[in-house]
């Protein structure tokens, strides 16, 4: 399980990576390695760790992706527009160790990004990498694009009794729960997004938003950065179309669930999972939000 609070394991090389003869020699490292991926895909060996091959051949700057050093290896990214043997991540995140699932969101979330943003948004212009991958620059008017995540609330309702709200989508998992999530909006702040997101998705009235911590979760871009909050134990309201149900829990009432298979939960390896799982084990901090310090 990765740490997301922790320092990451990855050193982005932000000084140097501008230098391109500077990447070229990193990708002509004898130990430098890279990692294939497709859309929403990697490439994994038969006990489901990363497969990664030896750099070979020339380095393309619109193929390849410097990701950074990991102990002394360089590890770049590759997206050859050929996902013959490539697995959906999502169906090996929860084996993959934690250093490994960090640099396989980095590197499929960089190269989703590369092949949606081939063009300049300024001119319309044809746009080349720079930077090994962390940058495109258009060919005719030079302004330079950076990789985007979209951020995203999602949200753990707590009720006065310490039930948990879940909910689930229409065309989910048979069984699937979750908290609740949805996209920040611009010129919100993530507590307002969290207090409109809630409303419209199951209609309660909010207090005592609290961060709790966040997750990069590249299907394709998102950062999902995670709130508790506290809404009064009134019966949820779905929004049409969105939430096909919403139910609150006990924790007795949810391990039941859980072990008779009418509720999943989502992987592991996410932020939702971890929330719920936090509740679950009573360590989710539930305590008055009021007596909490925070920013002003
Ligand atoms: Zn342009």
């Amino acid at each position: 399980m990765i740490d997301w609070f922790a320092e990451s394991s990855l050193d982005r090389v932000a000084e140097q990576r501008g230098d391109p003869d500077w990447v070229r020699a990193a990708w002509s490292e004898t130990d430098a390695v890279v990692l294939r991926v497709g859309e929403l895909s990697v490439e994994v060996t038969a006990d489901a760790a990363l497969l990664v091959r030896p750099t070979a051949g020339a380095y393309d700057p619109d193929v390849h992706y410097l990701l950074g050093r990991i102990d002394g290896r360089w590890w770049f990214g590759a997206r050859d527009g050929d996902d013959a043997g490539l697995v959906l991540l999502r169906s090996v995140m929860d084996q993959l160790p934690a250093t490994e699932l960090e640099v396989a969101f980095t590197a499929m979330g960089l190269a989703a990004w590369h092949a949606g943003a081939r063009f300049c948004p300024v001119c319309g212009a044809a746009t080349e990498a720079v930077r090994g991958g962390q940058a495109r620059r258009c060919t005719r008017c030079g302004t330079d694009q950076f990789p985007r995540t979209d951020p995203a609330v999602i949200v753990a309702i707590v009720d006065p009794a310490g039930r948990l709200l879940l909910g689930r989508g229409p065309v989910w998992p048979a069984g699937r729960y979750s908290v609740f999530a949805g996209f920040v909006e611009m010129g919100e702040s993530l507590e307002q997004a969290v207090h409109r997101e809630m409303a419209e998705e199951v209609g309660l009235p909010l207090t005592g938003v609290t961060y709790l911590g966040s997750q990069p979760w590249p299907f394709p871009r998102s950062l999902m950065v995670g709130f508790l909050a506290h809404a009064p134990a009134a019966e949820p309201v779905p929004a049409e179309g969105e939430i096909e149900s919403a139910r609150w829990f006990t924790v007795d009432e949810l391990r039941a669930a859980m072990a008779s298979g009418e509720v999943v939960l989502p992987p592991h390896t996410s932020i939702a999972r971890r929330m719920v799982e936090a509740w679950l084990d009573g360590t989710l901090p539930t305590d008055d939000p009021h007596a909490r310090s925070r920013l002003t």
